[in-house]
């Protein structure tokens, strides 16, 4: 897993490189051919990816399940009847939303987007989620172009009132982010304390 500051939605790129993935289209036959298990032909996938059982609800909608890690994974077909493709879809089985691909990862099939919350939320430090948290609310107070509104060294106790904005508004939106940077900057120096050990001086 690559190292540094996670931002699920565009780095789900780098989370999902690595896994192969499964196309709606290849489930096409699937759609006619009749009841039971199937099995997936690729080289890729491991035997519980690549066995399935096709499966029919009493509507007639059809959908695969896949037993992974003793776990069933349902995953339905689904047209999209708004299109006059009549496009074929499958669902993610962790949101149930309707995908072109899943991705096989190590116990189960999800979408892309499932998978890039799923490792942000991992592999993202509190104090980094904190830290995030902060300058987006200093940016929608100031601005992105404002001096220093990435800077988590300056107090932002000294920075002026938007003009349009009124006393009462600003001074909540102002303690609101002062507030959080309490919280943020004990986490911080434990965190530097630890990386510059003896040579650490704040
Ligand atoms: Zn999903």
């Amino acid at each position: 897993m690559p190292k540094g500051n996670h931002h699920g939605r565009t780095k789900t790129r780098a989370y999902t490189a690595g896994y192969h993935r499964i196309y709606a289209k290849i489930f096409k036959n699937l759609v006619t051919a009749s009841l039971g298990n199937y099995m997936l032909d690729s080289d890729y996938l491991s035997s519980e990816h690549k066995n399935l059982t096709l499966s029919e609800q009493t509507d007639g909608s059809r959908y695969l399940t896949f037993t992974i890690n003793a776990k069933p994974h349902l995953v339905a077909l689904k047209f999209d009847n708004s299109s006059a493709s009549n496009k074929l879809y499958i669902t993610c089985p962790y949101c149930q939303k309707q995908r072109q691909s899943l991705y096989a990862i190590k116990y189960a099939y999800a979408c892309r987007q499932c998978i890039g919350l799923h490792y942000a939320s991992q592999s993202e430090r509190p104090q980094d989620r904190l830290m995030r948290r902060i300058r987006k609310l200093r940016k929608e107070l100031w601005g992105c172009d404002w001096p220093d509104v990435n800077n988590m060294f300056e107090n932002i106790y000294y920075w002026s009132k938007p003009k349009w904005m009124r006393w009462k508004i600003f001074e909540q939106k102002r303690n609101k982010i002062t507030e959080l940077e309490k919280k943020y900057w004990p986490m911080a120096v434990a965190r530097m304390k630890t990386s510059f050990g003896e040579n650490f001086i704040l």
